[in-house]
């Protein structure tokens, strides 16, 4: 700020980076005049407000965070205990703070078992509305050191509402605060950043070389399925994105995650098994498997817990990494989306049972094995207009 003696630079940043300020107010101890001067020039806070669901015995907290033109995202707060004990008597796991991010104010990609793809496309977010999630996230924490407790965010994750891939500058300006040591300070290795199968922007970033993880959003490995369940598929199909992937671990020599989610009877079958396994043989990759969470509009279920144990067996047997990953927050509505759509309102009801018309004559065109042609969703192909050329 002009006329200010450089120290002041440094007492705001540490204002907004370690004491995840709210307000001015809150950034000791800078001058009340100076104070009223920030306020005229920026917003330290963009997110209106908390409002947070607690599930898992306290081990999960959702947050609805409305934001200054009314848009509304979610993060999610998971708190992992330390477990196992080696023999020096230290956990063989320690204690970790996992925070989910959303890139975007809903989604255009439109997934039909996430309730943000139903919601459809609102906005990109600002890189301060993603950074003000890990404040606001950090500063719920802080009471919890106060208390005496060391606990702080370990990893943050960008798996919320939105595809990042989509609004990637903003996302890559995020990650280069979140581990910037005189900002957030987390290495960047502690951060993961998902896409559904942008495949222009994996190639960016394989560019870039990053330190943090890619994952995936995979759900099937066979086309036919993978546009129904990935409509973004229809533009980027499953070789060209695991090829794009590949490339990138390769680059980076940093593994590639592939998140799949479970629907009984649809993606979880043996023949998806074996087609993922042969998908992914000899690259440098791990599976997650994550039953999926109900949402309204679809007729799918999660998987049984038995047939997911399963097809991680046969993952396995097929030399490939898979863990199983357990559904936090499930009663806290922890659906992608969910409680930003339950805040929207229920739609119709006829539209609701149109959309699973929908949705199940596309698997079932899928399950045959054919593809359906359909195109993408204006959304959709407005969001990926500026991505097709190679860069
Ligand atoms: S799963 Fe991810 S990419 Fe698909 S609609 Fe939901 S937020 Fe978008």
């Amino acid at each position: 700020m002009e006329g200010q003696p450089a120290y002041r630079a440094k007492q705001i940043r540490d204002g907004v980076w370690r004491r995840n300020a709210k307000t001015s107010a809150e950034i000791h101890p800078l001058p009340v005049a100076l104070r009223a001067r920030l306020d005229r020039a920026f917003r330290v806070d963009t997110i209106a407000a908390d409002e947070i669901t607690i599930s898992d015995r306290g081990l999960t907290e959702k947050m609805l965070h409305p934001l200054s033109d009314g848009a509304l995202i979610e993060s999610v707060l998971m708190h992992y205990p330390a477990r196992g004990h080696g023999e020096d008597g230290r956990p063989e796991h320690r204690e970790r703070y996992t925070l989910c991010i959303s890139s975007q104010a809903g989604c255009a990609v439109g997934c039909p078992f996430c309730a943000t793809g139903e919601l459809g496309f609102g906005r990109d977010l600002e890189t301060a509305e993603i950074l003000d999630q890990v404040r606001h996230a950090a500063r719920r924490l802080a009471p919890t050191v106060a208390g005496g407790h060391d606990a702080h965010l370990t990893n943050v994750v960008f798996m919320g509402m939105g595809e990042p891939l989509l609004n990637l500058d903003r996302v890559l300006e995020a990650v280069a605060a979140l581990s910037d040591p005189q900002r957030f300070g987390l290495g960047a290795r502690h951060v993961v950043v998902s896409t559904s199968g942008v495949v222009p922007g994996i190639r960016r970033l394989t560019q870039l070389n990053p330190q943090f993880t890619l994952a995936i959003s995979l759900h099937a490995a066979r086309d036919p399925l993978r546009d129904v369940l990935v409509p973004l598929n229809r533009r980027w199909p499953v070789a060209e994105v695991v090829a794009a992937a590949r490339a990138h671990a390769r680059v980076t020599g940093r593994r590639v995650s592939y998140e799949y989610v479970m629907i009984s009877g649809v993606n979880d079958t043996d023949v998806d098994a074996d087609a993922l396994s042969a998908l992914l043989r000899g690259d440098l990759a791990h599976v997650n498997l994550i039953p999926m969470n109900p949402v309204a509009h679809t007729p799918w279920q999660a998987s049984s817990p038995e047939r997911v144990t399963h097809f991680a067996a046969r993952l396995r047997e097929g030399g490939i990494g898979a863990t199983v990953r357990r559904n936090r927050g499930q009663d806290a509505g922890a659906a992608c989306g969910q409680l930003a759509a339950d805040r929207a309102g229920e739609p119709p009801a006829p539209a609701v049972a149109h959309r699973r018309e929908v949705i199940i004559r596309q698997s079932e065109v899928a399950m045959k094995g054919d593809r359906s042609g359909e195109r993408l969703s204006a959304d959709l192909e407005a969001a990926v207009a500026g991505q097709k050329a190679d860069r």
